[in-house]
């Protein structure tokens, strides 16, 4: 306050016009790669933006980013809401942090444009972590889709991995689509649940348990150890119908407890030892690899659907057309056709 007074009424409002204007892209380059956490949220909320301009600004950082090596490892976290996934990351990011490895938490919770607020309730969560200084941790951009979330996030790990951050969690709510988009941006795939609690038929019926590099039963602590481990040797059991990854890795079924930080430091064990032996292989190369390629495709599908539609050419054609269709007056192949004739890829 009393720098304020020094600085008198011009010197407050310049600030604040300094503040207000968004730092250029090769000063947030230069500040990302120093590991500033500022200069890395920014990065980020910059990726986060869907406006023309950012985009552009946002493809020249991620360039100069993805130029920087990185050695990192990406673990995608995923459970129904209530499994212990804050809590189990608050411990396990510790485990992490506390071997001098810097960590990252990045949230994909696209729920939150749907309830107004998001399911993994940023506010109160892993409240130790975020004060750890080898630990950085971003909440879910609210109020984007799906498509958008998985793309930001995507970008957001090569922002990290630039920033110095050397392991990446990815986490999501074991809810509809998310977990297949985590799936394909992360090295391991680490699957929450509990015991009882019935969904373990549900999770090999939606194809999640096919996904899981490894089964953790948390809240295996006081009257639940039992349970927990009668849950996990079923888990074996189920997993054990699927056929061997192509990696040749066996999907691992572990217990744990959060609360009470049992069996974490194994968890971490299990994922740095897959870790050397897929780089090892080669495998971790190829899947990273095969993840860049299925994104390139998808964002190509995804920016012809938009520009397609966008066309008002387009626009005003499949009206007049979806009538004619309606009516039976042309055949739905036919209108599909005549619908390509007017679109112009190139200006
Ligand atoms: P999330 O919604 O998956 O992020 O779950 P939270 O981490 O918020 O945990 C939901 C509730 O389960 C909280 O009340 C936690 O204290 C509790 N919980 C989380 N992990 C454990 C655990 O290992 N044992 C027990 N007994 N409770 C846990």
């Amino acid at each position: 306050m009393g720098n304020r007074k020094n600085i008198g009424a011009d010197g407050v409002s310049r600030i604040r016009e300094q503040r207000k204007q968004a730092p250029s892209v090769s000063a947030l380059t230069t500040g990302i790669l120093r590991g500033d956490t500022t200069a890395l949220a920014r990065g980020l909320t910059l990726v986060e933006s869907h406006k023309k301009e950012d985009r552009k600004k946002a493809n020249i950082l991620l360039e100069k980013c993805l130029a920087q090596k990185s050695d990192s490892i990406r673990i995608g976290i995923t459970g129904v809401p209530g499994v212990g996934k804050s809590t189990f990351i608050e411990v396990f990011g510790a485990v992490i942090a506390n071997m001098g490895k810097k960590v990252a938490v990045l949230a994909i919770d696209p729920t939150s444009t749907v309830s107004k607020g998001s399911i993994l309730g940023d506010k109160t969560r892993m409240q130790l972590l975020v004060k750890n200084t080898n630990a950085f941790i971003r909440p879910s951009p609210s109020g984007d889709s799906l498509g958008g979330v998985a793309r930001s996030t995507r970008e957001g790990i090569i922002l990290c991995e630039a920033a110095g951050y050397q392991v990446i969690l990815i986490e999501t709510v074991g809810v509809g689509q998310n977990e297949m988009a985590v799936h394909s941006m992360v090295d391991f795939f680490l699957l929450l649940k509990l015991a009882g609690a019935g969904d373990e038929l549900q999770g090999i019926k939606r194809g999640i348990v096919e996904m899981a590099d490894a089964i953790l039963v948390n809240k295996a602590d006081g009257a639940n150890v039992k349970q927990a481990e009668h849950a996990r040797s079923e888990f074996e059991r189920a997993l054990h119908l699927y056929p061997p990854k192509v990696n040749g890795w066996q999907p691992k079924t572990l217990v744990c407890s959060s609360l009470q930080n049992e069996g974490i430091s194994e968890i971490w064990e299990m994922i740095d030892d897959y870790i050397v032996n897929n780089k090892k292989s080669g495998h971790l190369q190829s899947k990273r690899r095969s993840q860049n390629k299925k994104w390139f495709l998808q964002t190509v599908e995804e920016q012809l659907n938009a520009r397609f539609y966008e066309s008002p050419v387009i626009k005003e054609k499949l009206k007049t057309l979806l009538e004619l269709v309606e009516d039976h007056r042309i055949s739905p192949f036919r209108a599909a056709e005549e619908l390509f004739g007017f679109y112009k890829l190139m200006p």
